[in-house]
Protein backbone atom coordinates (compact mmCIF):
# COMPACT_ATOMS: atom_id res chain seq x y z
CA UNK A 1 0.00 0.00 0.00
CA UNK A 2 1.30 3.57 -0.41
CA UNK A 3 2.65 5.69 2.01
CA UNK A 4 -0.72 8.16 0.87
CA UNK A 5 -3.03 5.55 1.26
CA UNK A 6 -1.86 4.21 4.93
CA UNK A 7 -1.83 7.89 6.23
CA UNK A 8 -5.10 8.34 4.84
CA UNK A 9 -6.53 5.18 6.13
CA UNK A 10 -4.97 5.53 9.63
CA UNK A 11 -7.12 9.65 9.66
CA UNK A 12 -9.96 8.01 8.82
CA UNK A 13 -9.65 5.25 11.16
CA UNK A 14 -8.72 7.83 13.78
CA UNK A 15 -11.65 10.39 13.06
CA UNK A 16 -14.03 6.65 13.05
CA UNK A 17 -12.51 6.60 16.45
CA UNK A 18 -13.49 9.85 17.89
CA UNK A 19 -17.02 9.47 16.41
CA UNK A 20 -16.32 11.96 13.59
CA UNK A 21 -18.88 12.10 10.78
CA UNK A 22 -16.46 11.44 7.64
CA UNK A 23 -17.47 13.31 4.21
CA UNK A 24 -15.82 11.97 0.87
CA UNK A 25 -15.86 14.61 -2.05
CA UNK A 26 -15.71 12.07 -5.22
CA UNK A 27 -13.13 13.55 -7.87
CA UNK A 28 -14.39 12.51 -11.53
CA UNK A 29 -10.90 12.16 -13.21
CA UNK A 30 -9.05 10.36 -10.93
CA UNK A 31 -7.45 7.69 -12.36
CA UNK A 32 -7.00 3.72 -10.96
CA UNK A 33 -3.65 4.10 -9.67
CA UNK A 34 -4.13 7.50 -7.80
CA UNK A 35 -5.06 6.32 -4.72
CA UNK A 36 -8.46 7.12 -3.32
CA UNK A 37 -10.37 8.94 -5.71
CA UNK A 38 -11.94 11.49 -2.93
CA UNK A 39 -11.07 14.28 -0.67
CA UNK A 40 -11.92 12.91 3.12
CA UNK A 41 -13.02 15.51 5.42
CA UNK A 42 -13.88 14.41 9.06
CA UNK A 43 -16.05 16.82 11.07
CA UNK A 44 -16.04 16.68 14.69
CA UNK A 45 -19.19 18.35 16.10
CA UNK A 46 -22.61 19.58 14.97
CA UNK A 47 -23.04 20.44 11.57
CA UNK A 48 -25.29 23.46 12.62
CA UNK A 49 -22.62 24.58 14.84
CA UNK A 50 -21.99 28.54 14.68
CA UNK A 51 -18.24 28.49 15.26
CA UNK A 52 -15.93 26.51 12.65
CA UNK A 53 -12.38 25.75 13.01
CA UNK A 54 -11.06 24.36 9.58
CA UNK A 55 -7.81 22.64 8.81
CA UNK A 56 -7.11 22.25 5.20
CA UNK A 57 -3.95 19.85 4.18
CA UNK A 58 -2.61 18.52 0.86
CA UNK A 59 -3.17 21.14 -1.74
CA UNK A 60 0.40 20.70 -2.74
CA UNK A 61 0.12 16.65 -2.96
CA UNK A 62 2.74 15.53 -1.62
CA UNK A 63 2.94 18.08 1.70
CA UNK A 64 -0.42 16.26 2.57
CA UNK A 65 1.59 13.10 3.65
CA UNK A 66 3.07 15.46 6.74
CA UNK A 67 -0.62 16.93 6.54
CA UNK A 68 -2.01 13.66 7.49
CA UNK A 69 0.50 12.80 10.34
CA UNK A 70 -1.08 16.29 11.35
CA UNK A 71 -4.60 15.97 11.33
CA UNK A 72 -4.50 12.25 12.54
CA UNK A 73 -2.83 14.01 15.60
CA UNK A 74 -5.03 16.82 16.34
CA UNK A 75 -7.91 14.72 15.79
CA UNK A 76 -7.01 12.42 18.10
CA UNK A 77 -6.05 14.72 20.54
CA UNK A 78 -9.23 17.13 19.78
CA UNK A 79 -10.29 18.67 22.90
CA UNK A 80 -13.81 18.09 23.88
CA UNK A 81 -15.51 21.08 22.11
CA UNK A 82 -17.82 23.61 23.61
CA UNK A 83 -21.55 23.96 22.78
CA UNK A 84 -22.30 25.54 19.21
CA UNK A 85 -18.05 24.46 18.31
CA UNK A 86 -17.48 22.17 15.26
CA UNK A 87 -13.64 21.56 13.84
CA UNK A 88 -13.53 20.31 10.61
CA UNK A 89 -10.26 18.59 8.66
CA UNK A 90 -10.33 18.74 5.25
CA UNK A 91 -7.46 16.13 3.99
CA UNK A 92 -5.48 15.27 1.11
CA UNK A 93 -6.93 18.10 -1.44
CA UNK A 94 -4.77 17.21 -3.99
CA UNK A 95 -5.11 13.36 -4.09
CA UNK A 96 -3.01 12.70 -7.57
CA UNK A 97 -0.05 14.92 -5.95
CA UNK A 98 0.05 13.02 -2.46
CA UNK A 99 -0.11 9.63 -3.90
CA UNK A 100 2.40 10.01 -6.95
CA UNK A 101 4.61 12.30 -4.38
CA UNK A 102 4.20 15.76 -6.49
CA UNK A 103 3.66 18.95 -5.68
CA UNK A 104 0.94 19.72 -8.77
CA UNK A 105 -2.06 18.48 -9.98
CA UNK A 106 -2.72 15.52 -12.83
CA UNK A 107 -2.07 18.28 -14.89
CA UNK A 108 1.10 19.74 -13.65
CA UNK A 109 -1.25 22.58 -11.95
CA UNK A 110 -0.71 24.08 -8.41
CA UNK A 111 -3.42 24.16 -6.89
CA UNK A 112 -2.07 26.93 -4.74
CA UNK A 113 -2.04 29.15 -7.90
CA UNK A 114 -5.03 28.22 -8.65
CA UNK A 115 -8.07 29.99 -7.43
CA UNK A 116 -9.19 33.08 -9.31
CA UNK A 117 -11.88 34.62 -9.51
CA UNK A 118 -12.63 36.01 -13.12
CA UNK A 119 -11.65 33.62 -15.74
CA UNK A 120 -9.44 36.30 -17.36
CA UNK A 121 -6.88 36.19 -14.86
CA UNK A 122 -5.69 32.85 -15.88
CA UNK A 123 -3.01 34.48 -18.24
CA UNK A 124 0.37 35.80 -17.70
CA UNK A 125 3.73 35.60 -15.44
CA UNK A 126 6.57 37.77 -14.07
CA UNK A 127 8.32 39.05 -17.29
CA UNK A 128 11.66 37.57 -15.27
CA UNK A 129 9.97 33.55 -15.22
CA UNK A 130 10.47 33.30 -18.83
CA UNK A 131 14.43 34.47 -19.25
CA UNK A 132 14.46 31.38 -16.04
CA UNK A 133 13.42 28.22 -18.50
CA UNK A 134 16.42 26.27 -17.48
CA UNK A 135 14.81 26.57 -13.74
CA UNK A 136 11.32 26.57 -14.28
CA UNK A 137 11.34 24.49 -17.92
CA UNK A 138 11.89 20.50 -18.74
CA UNK A 139 14.83 20.49 -20.55
CA UNK A 140 16.19 17.84 -23.32
CA UNK A 141 19.03 16.67 -21.02
CA UNK A 142 18.78 13.26 -19.63
CA UNK A 143 20.86 13.57 -16.57
CA UNK A 144 20.26 15.43 -13.33
CA UNK A 145 22.41 18.50 -12.04
CA UNK A 146 24.17 18.92 -9.34
CA UNK A 147 23.16 21.40 -6.21
CA UNK A 148 26.48 22.95 -6.43
CA UNK A 149 25.91 23.88 -10.02
CA UNK A 150 22.59 24.95 -9.52
CA UNK A 151 22.87 26.92 -6.17
CA UNK A 152 26.17 29.22 -8.05
CA UNK A 153 23.60 29.64 -10.43
CA UNK A 154 20.75 30.92 -8.52
CA UNK A 155 23.02 33.31 -6.55
CA UNK A 156 24.01 34.98 -9.83
CA UNK A 157 20.48 35.73 -10.69
CA UNK A 158 19.55 36.67 -6.75
CA UNK A 159 22.72 39.31 -7.41
CA UNK A 160 22.00 40.61 -10.62
CA UNK A 161 18.02 41.02 -9.84
CA UNK A 162 17.70 40.89 -6.00
CA UNK A 163 16.34 37.94 -3.87
CA UNK A 164 12.35 39.25 -3.48
CA UNK A 165 12.26 40.21 -7.63
CA UNK A 166 13.46 36.34 -8.43
CA UNK A 167 11.22 34.38 -6.02
CA UNK A 168 8.63 36.69 -6.81
CA UNK A 169 9.24 35.68 -10.48
CA UNK A 170 9.34 32.21 -9.87
CA UNK A 171 6.55 31.39 -7.32
CA UNK A 172 4.16 33.57 -7.57
CA UNK A 173 2.07 32.11 -10.46
CA UNK A 174 2.57 31.50 -13.86
CA UNK A 175 -0.10 30.95 -16.88
CA UNK A 176 1.64 30.54 -19.45
CA UNK A 177 3.91 27.29 -19.21
CA UNK A 178 1.69 24.42 -18.38
CA UNK A 179 4.83 22.15 -17.86
CA UNK A 180 6.71 24.88 -15.58
CA UNK A 181 7.00 25.17 -12.03
CA UNK A 182 4.25 27.28 -10.34
CA UNK A 183 1.90 26.74 -12.93
CA UNK A 184 -1.96 28.12 -11.56
CA UNK A 185 -3.71 26.47 -14.99
CA UNK A 186 -6.48 27.80 -17.54
CA UNK A 187 -9.53 27.84 -15.52
CA UNK A 188 -10.56 25.79 -11.75
CA UNK A 189 -9.32 22.92 -11.74
CA UNK A 190 -11.28 19.64 -10.52
CA UNK A 191 -10.19 19.75 -7.33
CA UNK A 192 -10.13 23.39 -6.15
CA UNK A 193 -13.39 23.65 -7.91
CA UNK A 194 -15.22 20.73 -5.98
CA UNK A 195 -13.83 22.19 -2.51
CA UNK A 196 -14.98 25.68 -3.47
CA UNK A 197 -18.55 24.94 -4.63
CA UNK A 198 -18.80 22.29 -1.46
CA UNK A 199 -17.36 25.13 0.83
CA UNK A 200 -19.67 27.52 -0.47
CA UNK A 201 -22.62 25.84 0.57
CA UNK A 202 -22.13 23.78 3.71
CA UNK A 203 -19.52 26.16 5.59
CA UNK A 204 -21.23 29.55 5.19
CA UNK A 205 -24.13 30.39 7.09
CA UNK A 206 -21.56 30.42 10.75
CA UNK A 207 -20.71 33.66 13.09
CA UNK A 208 -17.00 32.56 12.63
CA UNK A 209 -15.23 30.34 10.72
CA UNK A 210 -11.31 30.20 10.95
CA UNK A 211 -9.36 28.29 7.89
CA UNK A 212 -5.99 26.78 8.30
CA UNK A 213 -3.96 25.83 5.19
CA UNK A 214 -1.66 23.55 5.83
CA UNK A 215 1.50 23.72 4.63
CA UNK A 216 5.47 22.41 4.59
CA UNK A 217 8.81 23.52 2.91
CA UNK A 218 8.76 27.34 3.69
CA UNK A 219 11.20 28.55 6.57
CA UNK A 220 13.63 27.40 8.62
CA UNK A 221 13.80 23.74 9.80
CA UNK A 222 11.02 22.51 12.26
CA UNK A 223 9.55 26.25 12.68
CA UNK A 224 6.31 27.69 12.08
CA UNK A 225 5.38 30.52 9.57
CA UNK A 226 1.50 31.84 9.80
CA UNK A 227 1.17 33.57 6.78
CA UNK A 228 -1.40 36.03 5.79
CA UNK A 229 -3.72 36.11 9.12
CA UNK A 230 -6.27 38.11 8.16
CA UNK A 231 -10.18 38.75 9.24
CA UNK A 232 -12.80 39.13 7.24
CA UNK A 233 -16.11 40.65 8.15
CA UNK A 234 -18.84 39.64 6.38
CA UNK A 235 -20.23 42.59 5.98
CA UNK A 236 -17.61 44.08 4.00
CA UNK A 237 -16.34 40.71 3.01
CA UNK A 238 -13.91 40.78 -0.42
CA UNK A 239 -13.44 44.42 -0.13
CA UNK A 240 -12.03 45.38 3.29
CA UNK A 241 -9.31 42.54 5.28
CA UNK A 242 -8.09 43.58 8.38
CA UNK A 243 -4.71 41.85 10.06
CA UNK A 244 -5.64 39.56 13.16
CA UNK A 245 -4.12 40.26 15.82
CA UNK A 246 -0.97 38.62 16.86
CA UNK A 247 -1.05 36.94 13.69
CA UNK A 248 2.75 37.08 12.13
CA UNK A 249 2.25 39.08 8.12
CA UNK A 250 4.56 37.36 5.61
CA UNK A 251 7.74 37.44 6.48
CA UNK A 252 10.96 38.02 4.55
CA UNK A 253 11.21 34.02 4.49
CA UNK A 254 8.00 34.31 2.05
CA UNK A 255 9.39 36.86 0.01
CA UNK A 256 6.39 36.78 -2.68
CA UNK A 257 3.07 37.42 -3.06
CA UNK A 258 1.50 34.34 -4.47
CA UNK A 259 -2.05 34.48 -6.83
CA UNK A 260 -5.09 32.40 -6.91
CA UNK A 261 -4.39 30.95 -3.27
CA UNK A 262 -7.34 28.29 -2.20
CA UNK A 263 -7.59 29.47 1.46
CA UNK A 264 -8.41 32.96 0.02
CA UNK A 265 -11.02 31.66 -1.99
CA UNK A 266 -12.44 29.64 0.33
CA UNK A 267 -12.72 32.64 2.82
CA UNK A 268 -14.39 34.87 -0.49
CA UNK A 269 -16.72 32.26 -0.53
CA UNK A 270 -17.94 31.06 2.94
CA UNK A 271 -20.09 33.70 4.31
CA UNK A 272 -19.69 34.52 7.97
CA UNK A 273 -20.01 37.40 9.93
CA UNK A 274 -16.30 36.77 10.29
CA UNK A 275 -13.83 34.79 8.74
CA UNK A 276 -9.94 34.02 9.64
CA UNK A 277 -7.99 32.50 7.41
CA UNK A 278 -3.92 31.54 7.65
CA UNK A 279 -1.55 29.86 5.72
CA UNK A 280 0.29 27.29 8.27
CA UNK A 281 4.18 26.52 6.79
CA UNK A 282 6.09 24.09 9.05
CA UNK A 283 9.80 24.62 7.39
CA UNK A 284 12.23 22.40 5.89
CA UNK A 285 15.59 23.04 3.91
CA UNK A 286 16.76 26.26 2.47
CA UNK A 287 14.86 27.30 -0.33
CA UNK A 288 17.92 26.50 -3.31
CA UNK A 289 17.97 23.18 -2.01
CA UNK A 290 13.77 22.70 -2.28
CA UNK A 291 13.63 25.05 -5.69
CA UNK A 292 16.39 22.95 -7.27
CA UNK A 293 14.82 19.86 -6.13
CA UNK A 294 11.78 20.95 -7.63
CA UNK A 295 13.56 21.26 -11.11
CA UNK A 296 14.69 18.50 -11.19
CA UNK A 297 11.52 16.56 -10.11
CA UNK A 298 9.79 18.37 -12.91
CA UNK A 299 12.36 17.93 -15.49
CA UNK A 300 11.99 13.96 -15.15
CA UNK A 301 8.50 14.01 -14.82
CA UNK A 302 7.91 15.47 -18.09
CA UNK A 303 10.78 14.15 -20.24
CA UNK A 304 11.12 10.66 -18.50
CA UNK A 305 8.11 10.10 -16.43
CA UNK A 306 8.09 6.27 -16.04
CA UNK A 307 12.25 6.49 -16.35
CA UNK A 308 13.97 5.65 -12.60
CA UNK A 309 15.14 8.99 -12.74
CA UNK A 310 11.82 10.42 -12.58
CA UNK A 311 10.92 7.96 -9.49
CA UNK A 312 13.86 8.91 -7.54
CA UNK A 313 13.52 12.80 -7.78
CA UNK A 314 9.81 12.29 -6.43
CA UNK A 315 11.57 10.42 -3.36
CA UNK A 316 13.57 13.39 -2.92
CA UNK A 317 10.69 15.77 -3.48
CA UNK A 318 9.11 14.03 -0.68
CA UNK A 319 12.15 14.33 1.75
CA UNK A 320 12.65 17.82 1.22
CA UNK A 321 9.04 18.66 2.28
CA UNK A 322 8.51 15.91 4.72
CA UNK A 323 11.73 14.76 6.17
CA UNK A 324 12.23 11.68 8.07
CA UNK A 325 13.87 13.32 10.91
CA UNK A 326 12.40 12.24 13.86
CA UNK A 327 13.30 15.84 15.34
CA UNK A 328 11.50 16.91 12.55
CA UNK A 329 8.50 15.36 12.59
CA UNK A 330 8.27 16.14 16.32
CA UNK A 331 8.40 19.83 15.90
CA UNK A 332 5.72 19.23 12.68
CA UNK A 333 3.14 18.03 15.50
CA UNK A 334 3.88 20.29 18.66
CA UNK A 335 4.12 23.40 16.48
CA UNK A 336 1.12 22.35 14.34
CA UNK A 337 -1.07 21.46 17.57
CA UNK A 338 0.54 25.14 19.48
CA UNK A 339 -1.11 27.23 16.09
CA UNK A 340 -4.54 24.67 16.33
CA UNK A 341 -5.36 25.20 19.48
CA UNK A 342 -4.81 29.03 19.11
CA UNK A 343 -7.61 29.59 16.75
CA UNK A 344 -9.70 26.94 18.02
CA UNK A 345 -10.14 28.80 21.37
CA UNK A 346 -10.22 32.40 18.52
CA UNK A 347 -13.38 30.74 17.34
CA UNK A 348 -14.67 28.88 20.68
CA UNK A 349 -14.75 32.44 21.94
CA UNK A 350 -14.27 35.74 19.56
ZN1 LIG B 1 2.63 24.07 -0.06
Amino acid sequence: MSEARETTARFLETADRQHAAVIHLPLERAEADCGPSSVAIAWLGSFHARRLLVHISGVHGVEGLAGALVQTELLRRAPRLAAGVAAVWIHGVNRFGMEQLRRTNRLNVDLNRNCLENPEYYRGNDPLYGKLAWLVLPGRRRHSRPFGWFLARILVWAVRYGIGPLAQAIAAGQYEYPTGLFYGGNGLAEETALLLSWAEEHLSGRTVIGLIDFHTGLGRFGRSLVLGDTVISGRDQGVRATPATGGNHRPAQAAYAARGELVAALARRCQATFVRRCTHEVGTYAMARVLWVLSEENHFWHQHPDGPQSALWRKRLKHVFVPAHSSWRKALIQESEKVWRKWLDWASTS
